[in-house]
């Protein structure tokens, strides 16, 4: 038996940079200490934004590095029924409301006067609300799936993780008030592609196994949406361990459109895997 399972979770919308190359490692390298295992995982449910010759690129710039993973790979294009499945179990508990929105509706709503000053969560700024209580029937037109944070957080009560890696391991508690304010009714179901990352992440943790998530600290404030999603559908919390950003000497986090810091312009160059390792600091 597999104690431990990471996984490395890119989405195929441009070409690896050396901010992936940490991450991959990172979680690499945990699988392998613990003598347990590494998954790659294609996060490729926004459809519009991805693309084969990414995947390509992925597993070309994974093999490079010395990362190796169990086939078949999990693609989220291929898994859309179990979010549906989930988001329709969410629904039944009444923990959703359609909401017909545009972003426009969004940025008048917030700019009324009686709104005060504009809170900013994980998904950007704090949904107002409008659509809560107007009973929108999903299918009289596009419509997006929200949570609504507070049904949801009366429903399961106080919502924590462990964190593991060093920039802010520990408990992380939230208050039901916090994350109301903070973090809102985000959207489950997007009206483009009918579901969302938070949704696919969570349904794919539980799925595989997954026991330490390894991922980005720009992730973080995502986590407690998570736990959220995870407490109402009774799925495990694994252990969560952000790592720190990989900058470029600027001090400006790589972007996926920097293709100057592509791991394939690097191995292009000459460069080695020990010198990628080394370069971000492993
Ligand atoms: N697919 C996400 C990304 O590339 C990562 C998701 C995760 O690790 O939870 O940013
Ligand atoms: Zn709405």
């Amino acid at each position: 038996m597999v104690g431990l399972i990471t996984r490395f979770a890119p989405s195929p919308t441009g070409p690896l940079h050396l901010g992936h190359a940490f991450s991959a490692l990172t979680a690499y390298d945990m699988a392998r200490a613990a003598d347990g295992e590494f998954l790659l995982r294609i996060e490729d449910i926004d459809t519009a934004r991805c693309r084969p010759e990414y995947v390509a690129g992925i597993y070309q710039d994974l093999r490079w590095l010395g990362v190796t993973w169990p086939e078949p790979v999990l693609h989220q294009s291929r898994q859309t029924s179990a979010y549906y499945e989930a988001l329709s179990r969410l629904s039944a508990m009444g923990v959703t409301y359609f909401c017909t929105c545009t972003r426009g509706d969004i940025r008048a709503a917030l700019s009324a006067p009686q709104e005060g000053a504009q809170q900013i969560g994980p998904d950007g700024p704090i949904y107002p609300g409008t659509c809560r209580h107007a009973h929108h029937r999903g299918k009289d037109g596009p419509a997006a799936i929200r949570l609504d944070m507070a049904k949801a957080l009366a429903r399961i009560g106080p919502v924590s993780f462990t964190e593991i890696g060093p920039l802010k391991a520990g408990q992380h508690r939230y208050a039901q008030d916090e994350l109301v304010h903070h973090v809102g009714d985000v959207i489950l179901g997007r009206r483009d592609i009918g579901t969302s990352y938070h949704v696919a992440v969570i349904v794919d943790d539980a799925a595989q196994g997954v026991t330490h998530v390894v991922r980005g600290a720009d992730l973080f404030d995502a986590t407690p949406i998570h736990v959220v999603l995870q407490r109402l559908l009774a799925l495990p919390t694994p252990l969560y361990h952000h790592h720190r950003l990989i900058r470029d000497e600027k001090g400006v986090r790589l972007a996926k459109r920097d293709d100057a810091r592509a791991l394939a312009k690097y191995r292009a160059d000459g460069a080695t895997p020990a010198e990628i390792r080394a370069s971000v600091g492993l």
